[in-house]
């Protein structure tokens, strides 16, 4: 009898209609013969509402305290799921991430996990239970409850699918699969029946919301397979999955976007060994990732220093440089969070000179301006003015004649 575990999202659980089609869809799965894992988001947007609630209370709550906050929504769909399963005639248990063995690292806010007891889950398994597991959740060593990120119950999925040895990780959410680019910002974008870890990875982690980028590495560092499918109907979906050399050859597979992005820029920095030390040594000792970084040629004895990073940290990140500043004796420190960054991704662009040219000349037509640029082997990023994405996204999926396969 294999495993198979089944992701639900925030919007495939949003009400208790939502939640009994879910059940009956994991009760199909059981009875063609699977152990089956559901693996649950908090019902529907109610993450961001307690997110908003929260900043009612507090400018700056603490991260611990807005962990404990938010592994509670999970904690609500566990438990209805399993009285949904159990209203069906099927025995089900619901698991918080701890009970499930989940164990992350100590960052509240973006816990890594770092190791899974399996135990209790296949205990429970071959008990003939199904088991309801909280998604995006762990507990630290010590005790402390820890979430993953947002969009974090991929990666609860993906992992304890490669902790049960689980014959698919099924994502299911509210579209039919992985597209060309977001099939909300263009309608005409077309789902790939299969797309590569590697692909997956980089479309994820410049903005592609399906899945959660860590998900992915999990899955490619684990072997585990993943069908992105809707949670609305029984079409097949997208499959994530390694794939051969020769299969590498499409140029651009997609286009993704990230509107969560700040740039900030340390103006008229002294032009001497150890700046660059001192800015990303002082960022990556606040645990904040950086994204792009661009140093401009010097005028005189200084330069000028951008880079991006999440807007979820670019206020620390700002107030840490305001810090650091005292030091480095720039000229000024500006911020914008009015950006976003655009990508093209192709596992065939490495061995196709000429594609981020034409992704330039996409947006010069569009007249939209490029503020920052970045490459590697397969993907060429461009940060650009927030209010330009969608155009900028329509005209990039036209130039690489996306919807045509
Ligand atoms: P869930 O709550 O099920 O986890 P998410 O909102 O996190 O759902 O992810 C699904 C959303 O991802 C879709 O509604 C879609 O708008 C967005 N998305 C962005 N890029 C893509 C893409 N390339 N293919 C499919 N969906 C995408
Ligand atoms: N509920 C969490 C979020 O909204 C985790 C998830 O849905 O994957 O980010
Ligand atoms: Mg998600």
């Amino acid at each position: 009898m294999g495993i198979v575990v089944q992701k639900f999202g925030g919007t495939s659980v949003a009400d208790s209609e939502c939640i009994k089609r879910v059940a009956r869809k994991a009760i199909r799965c059981k009875e063609e013969g699977n152990q089956v894992v559901l693996v649950v988001s908090a019902m529907g947007r109610s993450t961001n509402q307690m997110i908003a609630l929260a900043r009612e209370i507090s400018a700056n709550p603490s991260p611990r305290e807005m962990d404990m906050l938010l592994t509670t929504g999970e904690q609500v769909t566990i438990s209805l799921m399993a009285m949904a399963l159990e209203d069906m005639g099927h025995s089900a248990i619901s698991f918080t991430g701890g009970q499930a063995g989940i164990v992350t690292d100590e960052f509240f806010g973006k816990g890594k996990i770092r190791s899974i007891d399996t135990k209790r889950m296949k205990e429970k398994l071959d008990q003939g239970n199904m088991l309801v597991v909280a998604g995006f959740q762990g507990i630290t060593h010590e005790g402390e409850l820890t979430t993953l990120g947002r969009g974090g119950s991929d990666t609860t999925a993906v992992a304890l699918a490669a902790a049960l040895d689980a014959d698919v990780c099924e994502i299911y959410t509210d579209v039919d699969g992985v597209y060309t680019t977001d099939p909300r910002v263009v309608p005409n974008a077309r789902k790939l029946e299969f797309i590569s870890y590697d692909e997956m990875l980089e479309m994820a982690s410049l903005g592609a919301a399906v899945l959660q980028p860590r998900s992915v590495e999990y899955a490619k560092q684990y072997d585990v397979k993943i069908h992105v499918r809707s949670s609305f109907n029984d079409s097949l979906g997208t499959i994530v999955r390694e794939v051969s050399e020769m299969e590498k050859n499409v140029i651009v597979n997609g286009v993704a976007f990230d509107t969560r992005v700040a740039k900030i820029t340390i103006a008229g920095v002294p032009d001497i060994p150890g700046v660059a030390m001192n800015i990303f040594n002082r960022l990556a000792k606040e645990n904040i990732n950086v994204d792009m970084i661009v140093q401009s040629n010097h005028k005189g004895d200084v330069n000028d220093i951008s880079f991006t990073v999440s807007t979820s940290e670019s206020k620390v990140a700002l107030t840490v440089m305001e810090e650091l500043n005292e030091v480095l004796k720039a000229q000024g420190i500006s911020f914008d969070d009015t950006v976003s960054k655009i990508s093209i991704v192709g596992a065939g662009m490495q061995s196709n000179p000429g594609v981020a040219a034409s992704m330039f000349e996409a947006l010069a037509e569009a007249d939209v301006n490029i503020q920052m640029i970045s490459t590697s082997e397969i993907k060429v990023s461009c940060i650009i003015a927030r209010e330009e994405v969608q155009e900028a996204v329509k005209a990039l999926h036209d130039k690489f004649e996306l919807e045509r396969k």
